[in-house]
């Protein structure tokens, strides 16, 4: 062999992946070794020297004895992972190598043996990377089949899935009862949530982040559960592609479970079931974005129910609660699925309405929510009836945030209940100002009875076939120092709102008394007052009771007359009838004001202690032009007279309304024609002047 060919053959030898040794005659004598060889064994000077002589502590380990076995047998030898100890200095401890080696018998041209060609790889690394592996994974396993989680591990080259005893256990199956089959759990996911998890696991696969996601997983028995599912990859093909998963599921349910019921407490009202104040903030904010993107109108309808205050109060609590939630269910009646319906608290309901199909879609659906809430409700036993107002503002039109709107939708509330009640208003830019001064209103309204600022007044009621002043109605009047004066009208709902009424109620009763009281001495007979008293302050706590106060203060009876509306009679209770008989026991007569403007028919009125029936003044104001009101006045005062009640005709503007009243035989009138309600000094000197 030329010197640079010999040359040549040791360099690639030197760089051979692996160890290389050539032995030489049955004494095994090296003759070449590579560096991989030297490093391995630890030791420089091998050349020429007997593997027994250089290595003696192969000999004892048998490496020696399979040597010359496979010069003398000339069949080859093939080792995996042979555990061999090397002395790597004369002094050093021995050291652990584990081998893949060939023992290759070497031919002569003859065919005779004549040396071991040995080759092979130092796998001690991978051996205990194995190793270690290996441990860890028992260790895993046996960590995962003891604990709460299952585990699953998806091929996803074959589509196999394993999963663990424990996840089988938790949608109560066996180890062996569901197959290791990635569509086993595609197919088990709710059908809601399934879209989500298999894209967040498609993202985890294309990307790197883990894979985290809740959803409901079916069970044997057909229920879902909600459980928690994570994972990574765990190896990837050359191409990046994953080719394996690894994940734990948990069983989440009892968590969600009180999520949920969380989220129930927070989100909706207990007695109805509807969405309350706080999630119809979420979802009014929600349909709004929605409506902005896809350019569209939505609706905001505020409902107060007119007069449940009374009714609740009258008839129980339990008896309210029951009315709200058949509120509820027919306010879902009148509306679209799509649509949402809320429960702000108390009697105050909203309807968001989406997808609007133009104003008469709003105008129909708030017609049909007046109606159907007009409508009696049958409470065990018991008929209440309540009816509704409505304010409806238009997103983008009236504006676009939804403080705004609900701002909006609340005043143009306001309106309804103000013209009158059972109505629903769209709101219009001068309800802001309205508002606006009824907030100052009510801030001044607080001091007005203290700083003297509230007066009575008194407008006389004639005897129509005579025309003389035999009574008279106390109307309040507030002098404003800045607004000037102020009608009852507008005070009169924010003193009820506030809870104001009382306390003012129960001082126009005592100023009333004492004219009344003052008025019967000059005249020597009992001069009757009447007094307004509204709905509210049949409630709760009016501080003073009227009839016990005439009684001490000796005034004689028929001094006051009580004025009452429709409302109070529509929910009566005992209470109700309580107090009127109370009222008739003390000489206190009963007016009911504003008759023919509500839903009471005279043969209702029958029940109730009522000595007066005060004709509304809109069938007065055109009784001398339109046959119509003429005939309902006429028929109103035969009714009346039939059960014992006296009538008032309210509003008498002119002669000719005079006239005809007093021929259809009325009792008494009360307008303008006559008098205005006048100070008392000035109605003094109308009544004995
Ligand atoms: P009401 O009890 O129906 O009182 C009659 C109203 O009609 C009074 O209005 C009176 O000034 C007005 N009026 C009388 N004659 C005529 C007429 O010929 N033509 C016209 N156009 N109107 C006439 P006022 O004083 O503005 O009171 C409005 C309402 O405020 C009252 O209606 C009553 O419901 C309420 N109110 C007034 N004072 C009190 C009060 O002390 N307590 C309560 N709770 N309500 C009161
Ligand atoms: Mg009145
Ligand atoms: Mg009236």
């Amino acid at each position: 062999m030329a010197d640079d060919e010999a040359a040549r053959l040791r360099a690639m030898f030197d760089q051979a992946p692996g160890f290389i040794a050539i032995l030489r005659g049955p004494d095994l004598i090296y003759e070449v070794v590579n560096r991989a060889y030297y490093e391995l064994v630890g030791q420089g000077n091998l050349i020429g020297r007997p593997v027994r002589e250089a290595l003696p502590e192969l000999e004892a380990q048998g490496y020696i004895a399979l040597a010359q076995q496979v010069y003398a047998s000339g069949k080859p030898f093939v080792g995996h992972e042979m555990p061999v100890k090397f002395k790597m200095a004369p002094d050093a401890p021995m050291v652990d190598r584990y081998l893949d080696l060939v023992f290759q018998p070497l031919c002569a041209p003859d065919g005779s043996v004549s040396g071991v060609f040995l080759q092979g790889q130092d796998v001690t690394e991978q051996k205990r990377m194995r190793d270690a592996l290996r441990q860890s994974e028992e260790r895993w396993k046996f960590a995962i089949e003891g604990a709460r989680d299952g585990v699953w591990d998806w091929d996803v080259r074959t589509n196999g899935v394993v999963y663990s005893r424990r996840y089988k256990e938790i949608l109560g199956y066996s180890d062996t009862e569901m197959p290791d089959r990635y569509e086993e759990w595609v197919n088990r996911i709710h059908p809601e949530d399934r879209s989500r998890a298999v894209g967040a696991l498609q993202d985890t696969a294309e990307g790197s982040a883990p894979y985290h996601s809740e959803y409901r997983l079916r069970c044997k028995d057909g229920v879902y559960k909600w459980v928690l599912s994570r994972g990574i990859v765990v190896t990837r093909d050359e191409h990046g592609h994953p080719t394996r998963l690894t994940g734990t599921m948990t069983d989440i349910s009892d968590r969600k479970e009180t999520e949920e019921t969380i989220w129930r407490h927070a989100s909706l009202d207990a007695l109805t079931g509807l969405p309350n104040r706080r999630l119809f903030r979420d979802r009014l904010e929600q349909e709004l974005r929605k409506a902005h993107r896809q350019q569209q109108e939505v609706a905001l309808l505020f409902i107060d129910l007119d007069h449940f205050k009374e009714a609740n109060d009258l008839l129980g609590h339990d008896a309210g609660d029951q009315l709200l939630a058949q509120v509820a269910t027919r306010l879902l009646q009148c509306v679209r699925d799509s649509d949402t319906v809320a429960r702000l608290g108390g009697d105050e309901f909203t309807v968001i309405l989406t997808d609007l199909r133009g104003h008469p879609h709003v105008e129909r659906a708030a017609q049909k929510i007046i109606a159907s809430l007009a409508e009696p409700f049958q409470l065990h036993g018991e008929v209440a009836h309540v009816t509704a107002s409505i304010g409806i503002t238009l997103y983008p039109g009236d504006a676009t945030e939804p403080e705004a709107l609900i701002r909006n939708a609340d005043q143009a509330m306001y309106a309804a209940k103000h013209a009158g009640r059972n109505r629903f208003r769209f709101f219009t830019k001068s309800m802001q100002k309205e508002a606006q001064l009824r907030v100052r209103l009510a801030r001044d309204l607080r001091q007005a009875l203290a700083a003297g600022q509230l007066e009575v007044h008194f407008q006389p009621v004639i005897e129509l076939p005579s025309r003389r002043i035999t009574k008279a109605e106390a109307l309040l009047r507030w002098r404003h120092p800045k607004q000037g004066f102020v009608g009852p009208s507008q005070f009169i709902p924010i003193a009820e709102e506030s809870g104001l009424i009382h306390a003012v109620g129960d001082w126009v009763f005592a100023e009333a008394a004492m004219w009344s009281e003052r008025w019967a001495e000059k005249l020597g007979r009992s001069f009757e007052i009447s007094v307004n008293r509204s709905p509210v302050q049949f409630l709760g706590q009016s501080n003073a009771n009227w009839a016990h106060v005439l009684k001490e203060k000796r005034l004689p009876r028929h001094s006051i007359a009580v004025e009452i509306t429709e409302g109070v009679l529509l929910n009566a209770s005992t209470q109700v009838a309580e107090a009127l008989f109370q009222y008739r026991d003390a000489g206190i007569h009963v007016a009911l004001d504003d008759f023919g403007t509500g839903y009471s028919s005279l043969a209702y009125l029958k029940h109730f202690h009522i000595d007066y029936l005060k004709i509304d003044q809109s069938f007065v104001h055109d009784i001398d032009h339109n046959d119509g009101s003429r005939a309902i006045a006429e028929s109103m005062i035969a009714m009346a007279h039939r059960l014992d009640m006296q009538v008032i005709a309210e509003g008498i503007e002119r002669p000719e309304q005079e006239a005809i009243l007093r021929a259809a035989g009325c009792d008494f009138g009360q307008g303008f024609l006559f008098s205005r309600a006048v100070p008392p000094q000035r109605f003094e000197q109308l009544l004995c002047g």
